[in-house]
């Protein structure tokens, strides 16, 4: 829990930049300036640090994230890149523009981050400040906007202290940003998709790719009859096994995802458990949730059973995605 915390306003400097490096390195929180919005940063591989940024921006619900990179070189070890995507990232990296790639293997990316997904999202930022911040610190930055969720996105670094002071180590003043249009993200799977419009307008990646964009499926989360890489697309995370809520005791051959201390029932005849927090701490569990549902999913399993979190704090978001998974593949 981040609350509590003295936040700490530098101008944009080399003095700024080494200060976020080293607090992005320690798994804190770093504000910055991208030429879209405010962007909220944490080490991309460093689970309790995405947790710890859900946390500070009181997300009730956990999205994938951008990962913000400083070049090509670094995209391409955490993302594989197709002809159409490298087309793309030559043509407006550095810049408003997001892609989504299926991740690469041996990515290092934090499963809290990509919500558990097998793509993920990537960028380069155009803005001097959010550049020289990413080269020091030398790793992948998950940057949603800088404001607590359901408030506007931040153009200056006073909007972020107003929202965030206190629960975040470190703004970067870099002056007011350019008004926040988002960057347009598009998903590279079988054929380039929009999947949100933004500030890099629609024909002019159409050009480069000298085709139209597919449009988004009109539900992401429904299978409709998209003949595009099944699953990818899907905006939540889904094991293969079924998955029983609020389970108190365990049926032979069923996985135990556990939560906290309490004895259960049935356990010994668990096929595996394994436990998001055994201390019962919730952001502890945050960071370990999508990673444990995919350990447990990997052993082929018919049910993964779930113990009850409570709803506090990050519980509401954990609780969210389990419900989204008990109800299964999209
Ligand atoms: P932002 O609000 O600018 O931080 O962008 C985050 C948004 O990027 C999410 O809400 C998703 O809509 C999108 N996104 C991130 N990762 C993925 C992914 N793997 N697949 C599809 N959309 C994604
Ligand atoms: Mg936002």
């Amino acid at each position: 829990m981040k609350v509590g915390l003295q936040t700490q306003i530098l101008p944009a400097g080399e003095a700024a930049v080494a200060a976020a490096a080293r607090i992005l390195a320690a798994g804190g929180l770093v504000a910055f300036p991208t030429e879209t919005v405010y962007g909220l940063g944490a080490d991309a591989t460093n689970a309790a640090a995405i947790a710890s940024l859900y946390q500070a921006k009181g997300r009730p619900a956990f999205n994938p994230l951008i990962a913000h990179v400083g070049d090509l070189a670094a995209a391409r070890r955490i993302a594989r890149f197709d002809a159409a995507a490298l087309a793309l990232a030559a043509a407006f990296w550095p810049g408003p523009l997001t892609l989504v790639l299926p991740k690469a293997p041996g990515c290092a990316v934090a499963d809290l981050m990509t919500a558990g997904l097998e793509t993920i999202a990537v960028r380069i930022p155009a803005h001097p400040v959010a550049r020289d911040i990413l080269r020091a610190f030398g790793g992948p930055v998950a940057a949603p906007s800088a404001n607590l969720s359901g408030h506007v996105s931040p153009t200056t670094a006073a909007h972020v202290a107003s929202d965030l002071s206190g629960r975040i180590d470190l703004i970067v003043d870099g002056g007011a940003v350019a008004v926040g249009v988002e960057s347009t993200i598009v998903g590279c799977f079988d054929q380039p998709m929009l999947l949100r419009p933004g500030g890099l307008p629609r024909a002019e990646i159409e050009r480069v790719l000298g085709r139209a964009l597919l449009a988004p499926p009109d539900d992401a989360d429904s299978d409709s009859e998209q003949p595009l890489a099944p699953g990818m697309l899907a905006s939540h995370y889904a094991p293969r096994a079924r998955v029983r809520l609020d389970a108190v005791s365990l049926e032979p051959g069923e996985a135990l995802l556990a939560f906290g201390s309490d004895a259960m029932a049935g356990i010994d005849a668990a096929a595996a458990v394994m436990n998001l927090s055994p201390r019962g701490d919730i952001d502890e569990a945050a960071a370990n949730l999508f990673g444990h549902l995919r350990a447990l999913d990997s052993k082929g399993v018919g049910t993964i059973a779930v113990m009850p979190v409570p709803e506090q704090g990050l519980g509401e978001a954990i609780n969210d995605r389990l419900r989204r998974a008990a109800v299964g593949r999209p």
